[in-house]
């Protein structure tokens, strides 16, 4: 059967014009996987990695330039039905629940609208908003329908995010960073929200994320990136037990409490590094292992154990 679904050869050329010369950033290339409902796939990697312009393609936010993402089945390139149905079909959470919510709706408008915008019948509006905040936990419901965003803390509007999200039904939900602007226990408890949800409601879920802890705590697989390609790809924890990829075992070992935020440990990539980077490994100037061929020969991805992937010149 169809996976729910499938990204293949996925790539992002972002072009930008200067008065004398048109730059080319290679943002996303040869990303691939396949997702089922019930599975959470974490997509790991430092900011620049390409994993929020992957978040940004699958939503349909930015189109991609290369390869194809098919949902059931249909491609999203080639099928202008789905492009129209995508907006219920996959849903996104951003990272900061503060901008997500307009300040001046109540909490029962925001959740409801997109509702009446399905032609949800008006006198089932209100209990379905009810059952929506029952179902992320902020409870009694009657309490938060008439509050306004700026009356609740960052959890519960981040699960005002959700239950929002929720409304519209999705297959899919990509959440880039859920949690990174939240309170260590607030950030657990919204995780294991999510988790729940996923099973309860069957739902795929894609979390985009710098932080290995939180990938390994949600994720049934782990996809890492690095300057827009994929390094290593397999089950949670044998990545983090049996890392393979040098940049998956430097993203484990500089990360003492791997809940902590791990963006100050790392140096930023150099996006014009990664273009002059051109046919060899896009890591070789970081890593401890890289010879000439690393710096001259494209890397393939190499299968080495069931669903386990790894892209480098160590292997096969
Ligand atoms: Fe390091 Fe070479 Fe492997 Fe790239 S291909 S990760 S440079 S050993
Ligand atoms: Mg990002």
């Amino acid at each position: 059967s169809k996976p729910l679904l499938h990204v293949n050869e996925l790539g992002k050329v972002f072009s930008t014009r200067s008065m004398f010369r048109k730059k080319q950033f290679r943002a996303v290339h040869d990303v691939n996987f396949t997702l089922e409902a019930g599975e959470v796939l974490a997509i790991v990697g430092e900011s620049g990695s390409g994993k929020s312009t992957i978040a940004r393609m699958l939503t349909n936010l930015i189109p991609a330039t290369s390869g194809d993402i098919v949902y059931n089945g249909e491609s999203l390139r080639a099928s202008r039905q789905l492009r129209r149905k995508l907006p219920t079909f996959v849903q996104m959470i951003f990272q900061d629940p503060f901008a997500a919510l307009n300040p001046h709706h109540t909490i029962g408008y925001i959740i409801g609208r997109p509702l009446q915008v399905q032609h949800i019948a008006e006198g089932d509006l209100q209990q379905r908003v009810l059952e929506l905040l029952q179902k992320v936990g902020l409870t009694p419901a009657e309490d938060f329908i008439d509050k306004y965003p700026y009356q609740l803390s960052g959890g519960q509007k981040q699960r005002v995010v959700i239950a929002k999200v929720l409304g519209l039904a999705p297959k899919v939900i990509v959440a880039d960073e859920p949690t990174s602007m939240l309170d260590v226990s607030i950030g657990v408890d919204i995780m294991n929200l999510l988790l729940d949800l996923k099973d309860k409601e069957n739902l795929a879920l894609i979390l985009i994320t710098h932080n290995l802890g939180s990938a390994r705590y949600m994720a049934d697989r782990i996809m890492v990136m690095y300057a827009g390609q994929m390094m290593e790809c397999g089950p949670a924890e044998e990545l983090i037990h049996n890392p393979q990829h040098p940049y998956t075992k430097l993203l484990l070992y500089s990360s003492p409490d791997p809940w902590r935020e791990q963006s100050e440990a790392f140096e930023v990539i150099d996006p014009q590094g990664k273009v002059a980077s051109g046919t060899g490994c896009s890591f070789h100037h970081r890593c401890p292992y890289a010879t000439d061929t690393c710096r001259t020969k494209p890397v393939k991805i190499v299968q080495i154990a069931d669903g386990h992937q790894v892209r480098c010149h160590l292997f096969g």
